[in-house]
């Protein structure tokens, strides 16, 4: 399914560059190259478990823990079962005691919020940076997919990503301001950027990169030159992302 990506293009006006590409340019790029990606959930706890479950798991494993359990991790159930149910509803995600006490602690958060007023952006963000277990990507993922607040998450495929085209690392807060202002603080904008980046660090910027057809490799300062099956990093290229 391809994106109107007209309706997209309208939201963004910064042109802020430390790469070769503007975060719009790569914007238009990934849309091009994969489509528009869909919302994470309409329903912002949905987004709230799935971001704790997903930490250090595959999503596939995400999606079979809800297929099995998710009508059995609402607000309200979560908050009723004892722990040793709850860590058991989500043990196939992995570091189901930890998990366990996040999850029962956004619920608390979740539970307490008034929701007839405005979010604060700086006080949700440091509301959730405060709980056990959510640091500044979970919390920025839920920010953004759950509460529409737009703050940019930064997370592994977007710091190799924009290390290889731009031909150097960069901080987080750095690419932070870069997304931040070349997106225009528009959150449906960095939700599918988020996404996209995600699709784009699977299928081409993968641990060892496969540049052959990426969208970005006309501007990539990163991207391989192809010698006798060994890429210009020197490494042989692999089959499987090894993230
Ligand atoms: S050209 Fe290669 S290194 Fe550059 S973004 Fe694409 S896959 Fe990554």
């Amino acid at each position: 399914m391809h994106s109107s990506v007209e309706h997209i293009d309208s939201h963004a006006t910064c042109c802020f560059i430390f790469s070769t590409m503007t975060a719009k340019e790569i914007l238009d790029a990934l849309l091009s190259a994969y489509g528009k990606p869909p919302w994470w959930s309409d329903d912002p706890w949905t987004v709230c478990v799935q971001a704790v479950l997903v930490q250090h798991t595959a999503w596939s494993n995400v999606l079979k823990t809800w297929e099995t359990y998710g009508n059995l991790l609402g607000v309200d159930d979560v908050l009723d079962a004892s722990d040793e149910e709850l860590a058991t509803r989500i043990r196939s995600c992995g570091f189901a005691k930890a998990k366990t006490r996040t999850i029962k602690a956004l619920a608390s958060f979740y539970s307490s919020l008034d929701w007839d007023k405005p979010f604060d952006l700086e006080e949700m963000r440091n509301g959730l940076l405060s709980l056990k277990g959510i640091g500044e990507e979970s919390a920025d993922v839920i920010l953004t997919y759950a509460f529409h607040l737009p703050s940019f998450a930064i997370d592994a495929y977007t710091r190799r990503l924009m290390e290889r085209l731009d031909g150097r690392p960069h901080g987080d807060e750095e690419l932070r301001t870069f997304f931040e202002e070349g997106l225009g603080h528009d959150v449906e904008l960095f939700g599918r950027m988020h996404w996209l980046i995600l699709e784009q660090g699977k299928t081409h910027c993968r641990a060892v990169q496969d540049c052959t057809g990426c969208p970005l490799s006309h501007a990539c300062l990163g991207k391989c030159v192809e010698m006798d099956g060994v890429n210009g990093n020197g490494n042989k290229q692999a089959d499987q992302d090894s993230v």
